[in-house]
């Protein structure tokens, strides 16, 4: 059965998330082959296919857990190397990070990947070139830009649904928008998941689901696991990190019993069979988004 929605997984232990510095994670605590497990046995008892987003540091370390995931069904993208903002990073660093991290990936799942998410949604103005990058090094989808604005990251005024971005061939699968009353929200899936009653995460699906656009449902492994260790980060983030993580396994299964999702690959070729996906002109910028 074709349906519009993708269910995607950005494939992270919990300190990676938090903004731990890259050279301490060896010291943290492993709960990722845990995790995981809690989300496959999820989407396998709902026979769900989900695309996850393997950070390259990840199938470093963990081939055959990565392996596994591939070896069930699901498509394997990549999430970067060492979860970096894009727009604090240089272009020249981002290329080499990603072809390790693709490499590593392709090399524990024996495929190519063609799909990639940067880490914090963090392509903005400031960091566009990352698109040229991405088709350079021969990826089809990103699924990295907010389409509003945020504390860390967005580019307001952006389509919530596919498109290509300027001249480059790479589709672009935004978060998802939907519309309450009072305005435009953005984004469905890891703390507005766990904020907002199931509810309203099934009616904004469905609200796009009746307009033909496409969504994407987003989640981490550390969100199934609550037990993770508390450590301090910026109070921003944490704030919400924490939320109800009680509650996200029982829910993703509820969801995924009563809703029907599928890989981006997969949305995006059902897409392609319903009409043109538009292409839009963004300005890059060379200040701070
Ligand atoms: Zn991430």
């Amino acid at each position: 059965m074709h349906t519009l929605k993708a269910v995607t997984i950005d494939f992270e232990d919990w300190y990676q998330g938090i903004e731990q510095p890259f050279d301490t994670w060896d010291r943290f605590e492993e709960r990722i082959q845990a995790s995981s497990d809690k989300v496959l046995s999820i989407l396998d008892e709902t026979d769900t296919r989900a695309t996850f987003f393997v950070l390259g540091w990840i199938a470093e370390k963990y081939p055959t857990l990565v392996r596994g995931i591939a070896a069930a069904g699901h498509e394997i993208a990549s999430h970067g190397y060492d979860h970096e903002k894009l727009y604090e990073t240089k272009p020249d660093t981002f290329r080499k990070q990603l072809d390790r991290a693709r490499k590593a990936t392709e090399d524990a799942i024996g495929r190519p990947v063609t799909g990639h998410r940067a880490p914090y949604f963090s392509i903005t103005r400031k960091s566009l070139w990352a698109i040229d990058i991405l088709e350079e090094l021969g990826f089809l989808f990103d699924a990295s830009i907010y389409p509003g604005t945020n504390w860390r990251y967005g580019i307001p005024d952006t389509p919530g649904t596919l498109y290509m971005l300027n001249d480059t061939s790479v589709v672009e699968f935004p978060v998802s928008t939907f519309d309450i009353p009072g305005g435009r929200r953005v984004g469905i899936g890891g703390a507005y998941f766990r904020i907002l009653p199931l509810f309203m995460t099934r009616r904004a699906l469905q609200q796009r689901d009746a307009l033909g656009l496409v969504s994407n449902l987003y989640l981490h492994p550390w969100e199934f696991d609550p037990g993770h260790p508390l450590v301090r980060f910026p109070w921003k983030a944490m704030a919400t990190h924490y939320f109800n993580l009680w509650g996200t396994a029982g829910r993703f299964r509820r969801l995924l019993h009563k809703e029907r999702f599928t890989t981006m690959g997969a949305v995006i070729d059902t897409a392609r069979d319903m009409g043109e996906i538009p292409r839009i002109d963004v300005r890059p910028s060379t200040d701070h988004e």
